[in-house]
């Protein structure tokens, strides 16, 4: 039966646009203080409500999806179809990236003296991702694996940044609950079970005030955005990192949804519009993880099993609309402020230090970002450059991000069709 009243992402639609408008107003009106003081907490508590659920929806749908595996064989071909998957689109994003920015050229459109004002007026903004990715960067070429092994477990989930760690745990314990002996598993995984209806519900609970939340977020978002005087420069690399993920989402994965799990696009964007316009008003896959989940399972019927291992994992290290911007990102820059076009060799190391870096991002806002100093450093980019795309960086982070849960949906749904774990009913 169809529930009455406007669809929900058609209410998030209307919170991002009158939140949009709103903002507007207060900043002609000089009342920025007003929003950020009265209207950005809304935004704040939403978010935090989000990220809050977040670790114990993984925790519990991790450990109930894997227990029904009921065979380790099961968990390795899933795990292995994803990682091929994942690897596969996020190469694929940045060599897209790599191709469009050397095709349009967007550095060449960034005249000497559009370069000095941004690099002077940035600066400061550059210098402090810089440094984030100086401690990134200090570390051995191991330091990501010994990264995934949590010390302590319970430091672990109070870190959002830390969801390998807990995904690693979790994947330890759905591994000995299908070891031991049945009856013994049996009163854990309904323990669970029972936990995972507690946490959606809770997760129906907190989308019922998602239109406000973006209400305030986009609000906050108007009143806080730097001028946008350097926009004209920078519309070209802007349109440019747009165009390719444009690409990505309505051309990349519509195909290989097609392809690979017989699901149409229509079918496909109706199920995750909530999941992806929630992406665009946070700018954190980790923050939409609940309701990634939650449209993939509900509304793309992709059995619980796959998307409880397939989406955490995806939101945490898949990310291929970061992958494409670091691409589109590095290229630019190098337009804007080298002699010289960079040779093959340089880009080709730039496909390998982008895809790192895109699976090393966290998925918060702005991580891309300084991430993208260290594929910079690597193809010998000046790593001030950082300072020429910060003006627009956070709408692009906006749209990233959207592409990013996109990309962990997609994957979800075709590897869930390939081990027999798609619903194709729901709708
Ligand atoms: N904001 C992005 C995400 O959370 C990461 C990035 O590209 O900055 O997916």
């Amino acid at each position: 039966m169809k529930k009455k009243g406007l669809a929900l992402h058609w209410k998030i639609v209307l919170g991002i646009v009158l939140g949009l408008l709103f903002g507007f107003l207060m900043k002609n009106f000089e009342l920025k203080d007003f929003v950020v003081d009265w209207v950005k907490p809304f935004g704040t508590v939403f978010i935090n409500l989000l990220k809050m659920i977040a670790v114990p929806l993984i925790i519990v749908s991790l450990i109930v999806g894997l227990a029904d595996l009921k065979d380790i064989s099961k968990l390795s071909r899933l795990g292995g179809r994803t990682v091929l998957f994942y690897l596969g689109t996020t190469f694929f994003a940045v060599s897209l990236g790599l191709v469009l920015a050397n095709i349009v050229k967007p550095g060449s459109y960034i005249n000497q003296e559009a370069r000095e004002s941004l690099l002077s007026n940035f600066a400061g903004d550059a210098s402090q991702k810089i440094e984030l990715a100086q401690k990134a960067k200090e570390s051995g070429p191991l330091q990501p694996l010994v990264d995934i092994v949590p010390e302590n477990i319970f430091t672990a989930m109070g870190d959002n940044s830390s969801m390998l760690q807990v995904i690693l745990f979790v994947v330890l314990i759905g591994i000995g609950l299908i070891l031991i002996e049945e009856e013994k598993a049996k009163p854990v995984v309904d323990f669970f079970k029972g936990m995972n209806d507690v946490i959606l519900k809770i997760i129906d609970i907190i989308m019922l005030f998602s239109p406000y939340g973006v209400f305030a977020l986009m609000a906050a978002l108007m009143v806080e955005i730097p001028g946008f005087s350097t926009l004209g420069a920078l519309a070209i690399y802007g349109l440019t990192v747009l165009l390719g993920l444009v690409i990505m989402a309505f051309l990349f994965y519509p195909t290989l949804l097609v392809l690979f799990a017989k699901v149409s696009p229509k079918r496909f964007f109706k199920a995750m519009a909530p999941a992806q316009l929630l992406a665009f008003s946070t700018s954190s896959s980790a923050a939409t993880l609940p309701v990634t989940m939650e449209c993939v399972t509900d509304n793309l019927g992709v059995d619980e099993e796959v998307s409880s291992f397939v989406l955490p994992l995806g939101a945490t290290v898949n990310m291929d609309g970061t992958s494409l911007y670091q691409a589109v990102a590095a290229i630019f820059i190098a337009q804007a402020m080298l002699p010289y076009s960079l040779d093959f060799s340089t880009q080709a190391m730039i496909v390998i230090t982008a895809t790192l870096a895109s699976i090393g991002s966290a998925a918060v806002p702005s991580a891309g970002m300084v991430m993208l100093v260290i594929v910079l450093g690597q193809a010998g980019i000046p790593e001030a450059g950082l300072a020429l795309i910060f003006a627009i960086d956070r709408p692009l982070d906006m749209c990233r991000t959207v592409v990013n849960i996109t990309s962990d949906a997609a994957v979800a749904t075709i590897v869930a069709k390939s081990v027999g774990k798609l619903n194709s009913k729901e709708s």
